[in-house]
């Protein structure tokens, strides 16, 4: 049996995680089940999977899942606290652990699963947006197997040789849907709400990564991270707009071979790879019906209208902490948008105007980034009411 720990147990990922693993009960055991204060998401799951652990962050649900558990007689022990994320991702009897927290938030666990060396099923990008050469570094150095979630990176993944080295990669082909507001006008773009924004036409995600999939920032941190993933030059990364979501990248060798994976726009199909690397099981996923879909169209990505995009390959050509600070400025632009703070054009202005502002300096440890990761939320908090 695999021990599995979901972190980010109740949001999109961790929902889909917990329903793969519940088709196959005889090869995984849930060992820890990790989310932030939602206590009746966390305790239906903690019914269902009886895991020896579940994890509450924030310490009053924290103690009202264990009252609840209590009454329900189960045996399961509830840790809180963001370090307990740590520790239930570093168990002895855990194998994989699903890093699905949403932002930077989720680095400190998901480094704690590679540095106990675990199979790290990652979908949690702003871990290496925030700590790219940190965090390879670590995986490296313990060993750990780490396996994209991100469709695009699972993708590529799978498309890429398969004794993992870049032998005979021209470049890779990074799909994009472009989002709810893909063929919006400037203008229009003036207007739109939280709710149209995180109306996602192909994917159902939190609320966070459909607003970052509306700005086109989701694709810029991917870009980063397919950096660090695949070691590969951002020139050598080409973003291709796919509205149908139904190829999820590609890979071009230096013979003109282009390999793409294709399938239904379902994380299912790569969380369900990830677990099961190199074997194959079911993920409840449909068939890929072409006749239906019929046909596939490719845009170039627009950087005027979706200036985040160029953002990100700025931040990781200059490289040092000025991805970390793009990030955490982001992370404060969208739950402003989120919030009704400010407009939607708004998200990028701000990002730019904190990396313009930020000192560049090479990280020296997870501590110090996370010490720019702080500094630029204020920095951005400060600067956010002249933006509006
Ligand atoms: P979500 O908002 O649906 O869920 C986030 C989860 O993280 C929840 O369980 C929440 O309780 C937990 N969480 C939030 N803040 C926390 C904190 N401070 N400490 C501990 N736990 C915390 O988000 P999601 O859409 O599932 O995305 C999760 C991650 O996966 C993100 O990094 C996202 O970019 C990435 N991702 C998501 C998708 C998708 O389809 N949803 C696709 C690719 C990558
Ligand atoms: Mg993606």
């Amino acid at each position: 049996m695999i021990g599995v720990t979901v972190l980010g147990s109740t949001g999109s990922i961790g929902t889909s995680t917990l329903d793969v693993l519940r088709r196959h009960p005889g090869q995984f055991r849930v060992v820890a089940l990790a989310a932030n204060s939602s206590v009746d998401k966390l305790l239906e799951q903690v019914v269902e999977f009886q895991p020896p652990y579940a994890v509450l962050v924030d310490r009053t649900a924290a103690e009202q899942l264990r009252q609840h558990i209590a009454n329900n007689g189960l045996a399961t022990e509830v840790l809180d606290g963001a370090d307990a994320l740590e520790v239930v991702a570093s168990l002895s009897q855990v194998d994989a652990v699903m890093a699905a927290i949403v932002g930077a938030a989720g680095l400190r666990s998901a480094l704690a699963a590679a540095t106990s060396g675990k199979r790290v099923l990652l979908a949690n990008k702003e871990s290496l947006v925030v700590a790219g050469q940190l965090f390879m570094d670590a995986v490296e150095q313990h060993q750990a197997t780490l396996l994209p979630i991100d469709s695009e990176h699972n993708a590529i993944f799978q498309c890429m040789p398969a004794d993992r080295s870049k032998e005979g990669v021209r470049r890779i082909l990074l799909t994009a849907s472009g989002g709810p507001f893909r063929n919006a006008s400037v203008n229009d773009l003036q207007q739109v709400t939280p709710e149209q924004a995180c109306a996602h036409p192909n994917w159902d995600m939190g609320r966070k990564i459909s607003v970052d999939s509306a700005t086109m920032m989701n694709k810029g941190l991917e870009v980063i991270e397919a950096h660090w993933l695949f070691d590969l030059a951002p020139r050598d990364i080409q973003v291709v707009v796919h509205p149908q979501s139904v190829i999820h990248s590609m890979v071009e060798y230096v013979d003109g071979s282009v390999l793409a994976q294709m399938g239904n726009p379902d994380m299912r199909t790569p969380i369900a790879h990830a677990l099961s690397w190199p074997d194959r099981i079911d993920s409840g996923v449909a068939s890929l019906d072409l006749f239906e879909i019929a046909r596939l169209d490719f845009q170039q990505p627009d950087f005027e209208r979706f200036p985040s995009l160029q953002l990100a390959y700025d931040a990781v050509a200059a490289g040092g902490v000025i991805p970390a600070v793009l990030n955490a400025a982001n992370e404060v632009a969208v739950d402003a948008f989120l919030a009704g703070r400010i407009p939607f054009v708004t998200i990028p202005r701000l990002n730019q105007a904190v990396m313009e502002s930020a000192e560049q300096m090479q990280p020296q440890s997870i501590g110090h980034l996370l010490e720019v990761d702080q500094r630029s939320r204020r920095q951005a908090e400060q600067i956010l009411p002249q933006m509006v």
